[in-house]
């Protein structure tokens, strides 16, 4: 059987030289050496942990520098990165609001 090739998380184009974990994340994924050496990221990481975190601007230096170096690498603008992340903020919101009710309605039962 021939060992599988991974392709780079981060472009999904190059193919990986390894797996790495991300700063500040419990996460390890392929990289290729191209996005390695940049400072980029897997782009849904960066929007989910910073939607976590709460905006990009609560976030720590070294994490917008991996923001702004990753959407240099994809070329992506980093409007487009807020945007997403304003959605991720939202649904997340939700979904504690979601946890949150049923939590109320739970301690009320108990009653
Ligand atoms: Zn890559």
């Amino acid at each position: 059987m021939k060992e599988s090739k991974s392709i780079c998380e981060v472009c999904n184009k190059n193919e990986s030289i390894g797996v790495a974990a991300v700063p500040m994340v419990p996460i390890s994924v392929a990289f290729c050496k191209e996005c390695m050496d940049v400072n980029a990221y897997p782009w849904w990481v960066l929007v989910a942990n910073t939607a976590i975190i709460g905006g990009y601007e609560k976030c720590c230096k070294q994490w917008q520098e991996m923001v702004r170096d990753t959407c240099i690498h994809l070329g992506r603008d980093i409007q487009l990165f807020h945007e997403e992340v304003k959605e991720k903020i939202a649904i997340l919101s939700l979904a504690m609001d979601k946890e949150k009710s049923r939590t109320d309605v739970e301690v009320q039962k108990e009653e």
